[in-house]
C-alpha cells in the first residue's frame, strides 16, 4: 500500500460571492502519511474550515488537485464522491451531532445501519466494543441528555469510528468542553490515535493540543500554508516572525537590533546593549549576508537566564533591565521588562 493517503497540489479556494472574490486557500502544496496525525492552526479566517471542508469532500477546490487514497477527488462523479465520503472521512466536529432520544449504543449503531451489512445482534457487539473503547461501557443504554460534555464527545468519536474510515477529520472538537475535561480528551485522543492506527487531521486554535497531538502542524495564515513540521521543528526553528511569534506561551521576544562584525565575532546590538551570537548563528548571518544590516533578535523567555554562574559564562551577552511586573503562575512565574521598546 503506498504511504501517501493524502496528497493536495497547488489547491487553490476562491468564494465568489457575486460582488467580491475572496480567496479561502492559495498554493496549497500538503503530503499527509497514513497513520499521521496533522494538527491544523492558524487564526480566525486563516482557512482552516475551507481546507477541511475540501479534505471532507463537502467543497471542491477552485484550483488545483486533491488526491485521496491515490485518487483524484475532482475527476469522481457525485455517486462515487458520496460513497467515498461515507466510507474512507470520518467527522468529528464541536457539535456532536448525537440523536438526543437514543442511547449511546444506538447512536454508534446507526452508521452501520444506514450501511447494511451486519445483523442486529453483531452491530450492537461492535458498538458495545466501540464504546467501550472510548471509555464508556458503564454508559451504553444512558441517552446524550443524562451524559457530560466529555461523554457525549466520546459517543460522537464512537460513531465515527464505527465505519473505519481512512481518515479522521476534527474540526475544534472540543472547543465546546471546560479547560479540565479538554485536557483529559486529549489524552483520550492520544490514545485513540494509537490504538486505531488511524490519520488523524485535527483543526484546533489551542497551542497545547496541535503540540502534544500532532506528529505534524500545518500553521496557515491569510490562506497560505507558513510551515509544515514538526512541534520541535516548529518551535526550534520557526520558518518567518509570524510562526516564531505564534507558537509558544509567553511569546518570543522580538527586538530589531543591529547586526555587526567585530574581529570575527558577530555581534547584535539594540538600545544601548550588545550581545554576541554563537558561531552557529553568527555564520549563518553572515552566508546571509546580514552584516551592517537591521535584523530581529527573537528569544524565547526561557532562553533568558539570571543565574550568576550563566552570567559569569556569557559575559558577551549580558543585558540589564528593570522588572515592571511579576506574574507568580505557581509552577513557574512570568517577568516582564521594558527593552528597546
Ligand atoms: P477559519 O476556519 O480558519 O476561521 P475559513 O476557512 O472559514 O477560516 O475562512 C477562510 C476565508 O474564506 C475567510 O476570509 C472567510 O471569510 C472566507 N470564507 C469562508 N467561507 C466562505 C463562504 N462560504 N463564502 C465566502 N467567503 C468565505
Ligand atoms: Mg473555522
Amino acid at each position: 500500500m503506498e504511504d501517501t493517503l493524502i496528497e493536495l497540489r497547488n489547491l487553490v479556494k476562491i468564494y465568489d460571492t457575486g460582488a467580491v472574490k475572496v480567496l479561502g486557500l492559495n498554493q496549497i502544496n500538503l503530503k499527509i502519511k497514513r497513520g499521521e496525525f496533522v494538527a491544523i492552526m492558524g487564526q480566525s479566517g486563516s482557512g482552516k474550515s475551507t481546507l477541511m471542508n475540501i479534505l471532507g469532500c463537502l467543497d471542491k477546490p477552485s484550483l488545483g488537485n486533491y488526491f485521496l487514497d491515490g485518487e483524484d477527488v475532482a475527476a469522481m462523479d457525485p455517486n462515487t464522491l458520496n460513497k467515498v465520503r461515507n466510507q474512507k472521512i470520518g467527522f468529528v466536529f464541536q457539535s456532536f451531532n448525537l440523536i438526543s432520544r437514543m442511547s449511546a449504543l444506538k447512536n454508534v449503531e446507526i452508521p452501520m445501519i444506514y450501511a447494511h451489512k451486519k445483523s442486529p445482534a453483531a452491530r450492537r457487539e461492535r458498538a458495545a466494543m466501540l464504546l467501550e473503547k472510548v471509555g464508556l461501557s458503564g454508559r451504553i443504554h444512558h441517552q446524550p441528555n443524562e451524559m457530560s460534555g466529555g461523554q457525549r464527545q466520546r459517543v460522537a468519536m464512537g460513531r465515527a469510528i464505527v465505519r473505519r474510515p481512512k481518515v479522521f477529520l476534527m474540526d475544534e472538537p472540543l472547543s465546546n468542553l471546560d479547560a479540565k475535561l479538554r485536557a483529559q480528551m486529549r489524552v483520550e485522543i492520544a490514545k485513540l490515535h494509537k490504538s486505531l492506527e488511524t490519520t488523524i487531521i485535527y483543526v484546533t486554535h489551542d497551542q497545547t493540543e496541535a503540540m502534544t497531538l500532532g506528529t505534524r502542524i500545518v500553521v496557515l495564515k491569510d490562506g497560505y500554508i507558513q510551515q509544515v513540521d514538526t512541534p520541535e521543528n516548529l518551535y526550534d526553528t520557526p520558518c518567518n516572525k509570524f510562526v516564531a511569534g505564534f507558537i509558544g506561551s509567553p511569546q518570543m521576544n522580538m527586538i530589531d537590533a543591529e547586526c555587526t562584525e567585530e574581529g570575527g565575532a558577530v555581534k547584535l546590538s539594540f538600545a544601548g546593549n550588545t550581545i554576541t551570537l554563537n558561531e552557529k548563528k553568527a555564520a549563518a548571518l553572515k552566508d546571509k549576508g546580514y552584516i551592517g544590516k537591521t535584523v530581529t533578535l527573537g528569544i524565547r523567555p526561557e532562553d533568558l537566564h539570571d543565574e550568576e554562574e550563566y552570567l559569569a559564562n556569557h559575559a558577551q551577552s549580558v543585558i540589564s533591565a528593570e522588572i515592571r511586573v511579576y506574574e507568580m503562575l505557581g509552577a513557574e512565574t512570568l517577568l516582564y521588562f521594558d527593552i528597546a521598546d
